[in-house]
């Protein structure tokens, strides 16, 4: 069984949190796009842990995780994490951590132009994390990246980074920034690069092998349908493919299909960053669900954005994922409000739409409003569906008919066991 986990929304829709739970149904857990500007966290009985490189399977032992070739690392921040995980008593080696040799490195002068173009761009900046998730991603589809499996011949990495220093020297001169020298670069590549050695290999081969053992395998996306560099709020995107329909080929196996797609769905929504954002919130409204979510970024730290559910974006969000089902997050963070808004359709330029608009007509849309009765209760401890209030109930059967796809799970909570299971009946 081949499964990817996806986000429908803006990312943070509680992924990590999903894969932490549905993981013990997989042998393996894959992250295929993405670099460290990714916050999962989960919340298990061993504590708290904010992942942004290493797959959420990581925290169960019996997982193997496969870092894959849509990735791009950085490999001072990935020993960190690994270095951070370890302290916390989470066994890793390369038994149960397998890096692609085709994933790209993430350097220092990636993260130092991200930074450089953000401020160059004021008022007007993306909202980058300045992770250097852009740079890498530009240098990758130019052909002038360095990959994992580069590491393991040094006389042809040098060689190598010659041209290339010589090359990003044009770049960083004209931002005024200090030039990078071959040796520096060496040497970086040289510390953070030689304790991942060991873990870098050829994952689709692995991965191919245990599809033919029928293993499952889990696919993990990092950030949201509404992210993605193709069909995304485009420039607001990330640099990668959030969707699921690139799972196989970012994993490592580009000839096989997915089985199935879970959408993770959030009962509200937030988004990071700059751009469009129809639903938002502001002032004390916003500030109520935002602590009510707890929504600072897991990566960043940064106040995200808030607002109500969005059933335009999210409609759109289900359909370019292929959701099969989806897994609803955080209702228990409406439980404080008397009455809930649905964002149902947009208004853009005094005509109502129900199709998510792309472009400059998406910076005019205004959100047309339902509103639902709260339920004013905790439901955190809610395990079963008859547990849950009618009207809680009623609000998840609403939302489901709305962007048309089954929710199958309900989490109300943060920690594992925090879920529960919609009836077919829903
Ligand atoms: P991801 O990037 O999609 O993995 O999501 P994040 O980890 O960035 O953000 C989700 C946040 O919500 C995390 O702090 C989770 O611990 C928390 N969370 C996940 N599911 C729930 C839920 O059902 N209820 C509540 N209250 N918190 C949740
Ligand atoms: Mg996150």
């Amino acid at each position: 069984m081949l499964t990817a986990i996806v986000g429908v929304n803006w990312g943070d829709e509680g992924k990590g949190r999903m894969v932490d739970l549905l993981s013990q149904r997989y042998g393996v857990v894959a992250r295929y796009q993405g670099g460290n500007n990714a916050g999962h966290t989960v919340v298990n009985n061993k504590g708290k842990f904010i992942l942004n490189l290493l797959p959420s399977g990581i925290l169960r032992p019996e997982v193997v995780n496969v870092m894959g070739n849509g990735m791009v690392i950085d490999l001072k921040h990935l020993v960190g994490e690994i270095g951070k995980l370890r302290a916390a008593g989470i066994e890793i080696s390369p038994a149960n951590l397998k890096i692609s040799s085709r994933a790209v490195i993430c350097l220092p002068w990636h993260v130092a132009q991200d930074g450089l173009e953000e401020d160059r761009l004021g008022d007007a900046k993306y909202g980058s994390t300045r992770r250097g998730i852009a740079p890498v991603y530009g240098d990758k589809y130019l052909k002038k990246a360095i990959h994992m499996g580069d590491l393991a011949d040094e006389a042809n990495l040098r060689e190598t980074l010659a041209g290339l220093v010589e090359w990003k020297n044009l770049t960083l001169r004209a931002y005024g920034a200090a030039e990078a020298t071959v040796g520096e670069v060496l040497a970086w590549l040289r510390e953070y690069g030689e304790p991942l050695l060991p873990y870098i290999c050829d994952t689709g081969a692995y991965l191919d092998a245990a599809a033919r053992r029928r293993e499952n395998i889990l696919f993990e996306a990092q950030l949201g349908a509404l992210r993605d560099i193709d069909f995304g709020i485009y420039p607001f995107t990330s640099s990668s493919s959030t969707l699921a329909a690139y799972a196989p080929i970012g994993a490592g196996i580009p000839g096989r299909k997915l089985d199935e797609t879970v959408g993770i769905m959030k009962a509200y929504s937030s988004c990071v960053g700059e751009g469009p954002f129809t639903v938002e919130w502001f002032g004390a409204e916003a500030d109520a669900l935002r602590q009510a979510g707890g929504e600072y970024g897991a990566a960043t730290g940064r106040p995200r954005r808030v607002g109500p559910f969005d059933a335009v974006a999210s409609r759109y969000g289900v359909k370019v994922q292929g959701a099969d089902y989806l897994a609803l997050t955080k209702l228990d963070v409406l439980s404080y409000m008397d009455k809930i808004p649905v964002c149902t359709a947009y208004e853009i330029d005094g005509k109502r739409v129900a199709d998510f608009p792309s472009g400059a007509a998406l910076m005019r849309a205004k959100p047309v409003y339902e509103y639902l009765p709260g339920w004013k209760k905790d439901i955190g401890g809610c395990r079963t569906e008859k547990e849950l209030p009618r009207v809680a109930r009623e609000y998840v059967r609403f939302l489901q008919g709305q962007v048309g796809c089954p929710v199958r799970y309900v989490s109300v909570g943060a920690e594992r066991g925090d879920y529960l299971l919609m009836d077919e009946s829903v």
